[in-house]
């Protein structure tokens, strides 16, 4: 099935039973995307002419209305004919090889109660170029595969860093803490995802992370001071308590260090002792109190979906243009996903 690209003049086939976003990846198109699951919504594009199915995953980040009308999430949507889409690609991305790699666990380090730091170091000839915010697949058996976000910039080290959070009844993070040791090998693949920083404007940036997600947000703000950023950065970390913001410290030297970079901690299950140092409640509430519009800002944003979905609908209602809201879900996989739907089908 052929795929047209609005307002230009390339396209590229999809297989049988293909999704767009899969035959795009193929033929070497940079469109974004996140979770891969059909949760998130960073895939949606607009269907100008044809039609699409979705034999996997529902759409479930579609509202009914995009739904009957003329959007798709290219992850989950598969062509029922030619189709003409209109989508922004990410150029940044294009052009960085997508690798399989081995790679070592150097260092196994507590961060707090459930979440260690892995350090992942590549072969020695092979260092993987990536962008900051992007993230890998860690390769399990039976073709399953869990994401990490890249926790360092590229530079920052010679290692892989992962923000890992222990997941109640999760296959790999019981494994990750309870087993994995310093040097054993794990094989990823990556780079992957689409969350990085868009360069221009002088706009004012919010980058709002939930637990784990602060590990490629930490990435892009590495980059930022890299290459002199003077853009005000309003850096807003959500998590349960004070203890769970394992790197409160870091964030703390850094707005010390850094004039133009303000940094807000949010605890949503904060005792009556944390609610006389913390602001308390969700997060992206916060982030609306503060800024109730968000029309002149850019913003990133990472971490649990039940938060990007509440970012999704209310930062956008807040006058925050949809193409300036960029994101990364930590959803479950696909293969886990899939099973709780079929699971709630019955
Ligand atoms: C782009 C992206 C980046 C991410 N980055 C990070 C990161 O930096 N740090 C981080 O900590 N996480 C991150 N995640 C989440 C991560 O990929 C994993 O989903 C998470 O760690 C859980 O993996 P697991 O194998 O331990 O759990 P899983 O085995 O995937 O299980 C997850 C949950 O589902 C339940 N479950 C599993 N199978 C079934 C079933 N068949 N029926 C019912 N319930 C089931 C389990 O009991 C568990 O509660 C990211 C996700 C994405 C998409």
């Amino acid at each position: 099935m052929k795929i047209h690209l609005a307002g230009s003049t390339r396209a590229f086939d999809a297989e049988s039973g293909e999704t767009v976003l899969a035959a795009a990846r193929r033929a070497g198109l940079a469109f974004p995307y996140s979770c891969l699951s059909g949760n998130c919504g960073s895939c949606k594009a607009d269907i100008l002419d044809g039609s699409v199915h979705y034999p996997y995953n529902p759409p479930s980040a579609l509202s009914k209305a995009e739904q009957s009308g003329d959007k798709a999430l290219l992850c989950q949507a598969v062509p029922l004919s030619e189709l003409t889409i209109a989508i922004r690609e990410v150029e940044a991305v294009a052009g960085i090889p997508l690798r399989q790699l081995a790679v070592k666990v150097v260092a196994k380090n507590r961060l707090c109660d459930d979440v260690v730091e892995l350090k992942l170091m590549p072969p020695k000839r092979e260092p993987l170029k990536y962008l900051p915010g992007q993230y890998l697949d860690v390769l399990l058996p039976e073709g399953k595969r869990r994401a990490f976000s890249i926790a360092n910039a590229p530079r920052h080290g010679d290692t892989l860093d992962l923000h890992v959070r222990r997941v109640t009844g999760g296959g790999f993070t019981q494994y990750v803490f309870d087993e994995l040791s310093v040097g054993a090998l794990l094989r990823i693949e990556a780079p992957l995802g689409t969350f990085v920083p868009r360069e221009g404007g002088d706009r004012p940036i919010i980058l709002m992370a939930g637990g784990t997600g602060f590990a490629p947000i930490k990435a892009i703000l590495e980059y930022l001071r890299d290459i002199g950023n003077e853009r005000a950065l309003h850096l807003y970390w959500g998590a349960r308590h004070a203890s769970d913001l394992y790197l409160d410290a870091l964030c703390r030297q850094w707005q010390a260090e850094q004039p133009q970079l303000r940094y807000t901690p949010v605890l949503s299950e904060a005792s009556t002792l944390e609610r006389h140092q913390y602001r308390a409640g969700h997060v992206h509430e916060a982030v609306l109190k503060d800024f109730p519009d968000l029309s002149r800002f850019d913003v990133y944003m990472s971490g649990p979906p039940p938060m990007i979905d509440a970012g999704r609908k209310q930062f956008t209602a807040a006058g925050l243009p949809e193409d300036r809201l960029y994101y990364d879900s930590f959803d479950y996989a696909p293969d886990v996903l899939a099973a709780l739907i079929r699971a709630r089908k019955g």
